[in-house]
């Protein structure tokens, strides 16, 4: 496993790591989680991603469970979660980043949870209701407290990270760490181009999601939808709408011929693609089975096969379809 610092801070994040997405609960259960987290935890992945809103709480219980059942050492690996859309109606305890939301959030997750502190805790979108030296202020609170060991956002624009970040900086507060944006093949704007100016001028990390575009880019797609898979499930037709695109499938399917040039399967091919940028602290992956999982961690034996010429053919076959699917 290779380690990255996540941006300017001291922590050091797998190059890969595992999140709990519409997994945890529809599709798995704690018994099947463990064996999810002990594969990747074996492979020398040490950060989980998770959020209050997975599942409705249910994500961090079967994580919390998962993590107990295995037995691994606290210090050996790093959790986070992410708050905003809340888990009870109520002007107070939805969709909102104020003070009173966040200082009992973090509460209701460590519970869930079974932890004594998250490593990593996000905003998970910006709330435009509340100030943000308001957000600031109460995350950093959160920081100082022990909950969390550091901060981050989630799907939040350039320039509202970099407010967040002088207003940390000119009151002396913790500062936001880590962005979390969508980053995949079809994909790039946000940390490609948006946040070029975030990484050495503010030490900005990242922790990136949906490198397969929810399966799309595994190629799974490109004879309908498999019974099981997430497009197929219940509740998820939003998704679907957004991500089952023909020319997109069609797209995905012409890149098969050059993962396999490199000895690639489709999955750790458009994996290995997001390891490539050395912005990304960690990507982080999902997966229905640990099968996934280890098939997925391989990715990282690619990265060094992905050549100019190789990466040129990618985006010539693709730049058609690009952020036409899921945002
Ligand atoms: P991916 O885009 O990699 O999609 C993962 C899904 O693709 C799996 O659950 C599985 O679904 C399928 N899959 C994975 N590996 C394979 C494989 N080798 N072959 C075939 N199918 C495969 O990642 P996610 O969308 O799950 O995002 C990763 C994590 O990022 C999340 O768990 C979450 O922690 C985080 N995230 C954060 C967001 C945010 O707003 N901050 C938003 C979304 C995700 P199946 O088998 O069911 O088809």
């Amino acid at each position: 496993m290779e380690y990255r610092r996540l941006g300017s801070a001291g922590l050091k994040v797998s190059a890969l790591s595992l999140g709990s997405w519409v997994t945890y609960g529809p599709q798995v259960n704690v018994d099947s989680a463990a064996a999810s987290i002990k594969a990747a935890y074996d492979a020398g992945v040490n950060f989980f991603d998770n959020a209050e809103a997975y599942a409705k709480g249910a994500s961090e219980e079967i994580m919390g469970l998962a993590l107990k059942k295995l037995g691994i050492r606290r210090e050996s690996y790093m959790v986070s979660t992410k708050f905003f859309w809340g888990l009870n109606e109520g002007p107070n305890e939805r969709n909102t980043l104020n003070r009173k939301y966040l200082m009992q959030a973090i509460d209701g997750s460590l519970k869930r949870l079974g932890l004594e502190y998250v490593d990593l805790a996000f905003c998970h979108r910006p709330d435009p209701d509340t100030p943000v030296e308001e957000v600031v202020w109460a995350m950093s609170d959160m920081v100082t407290s022990g909950k969390a060991l550091y901060w981050g956002t989630s799907e939040w624009s350039a320039e509202q990270i970099r407010e967040a970040w002088e207003i940390a900086d000119r009151r002396d507060l913790r500062k936001p760490q880590m962005e979390q944006p969508q980053y995949n093949l079809l994909h790039r704007g946000k940390v490609e181009r948006d946040f070029a100016r975030l990484y050495d001028g503010i030490g900005l990390g990242l922790t990136t999601w949906s490198p397969l575009a929810s399966g799309l880019l595994s190629g799974k797609y490109s004879k309908g939808i498999p019974a099981g898979s997430r497009l197929s499930l219940p509740g998820y037709e939003w998704l679907k709408d957004r991500i089952y695109k023909p020319d997109a499938i069609a797209a995905v399917e012409s890149l098969e011929p050059l993962a396999r040039s490199i000895g690639a399967t489709l999955p750790q091919f458009a994996i290995a693609w997001c390891v490539r940028n050395r912005r990304v602290s960690t990507v982080i992956t999902g997966a229905s089975r640990s099968e996934q999982v280890v098939e997925n961690l391989k990715a990282l034996d690619f990265v060094p096969a992905l050549t100019e010429e190789l990466l040129a053919k990618v985006d010539k076959i693709l730049l058609p379809v690009m952020e036409t699917v899921a945002d």
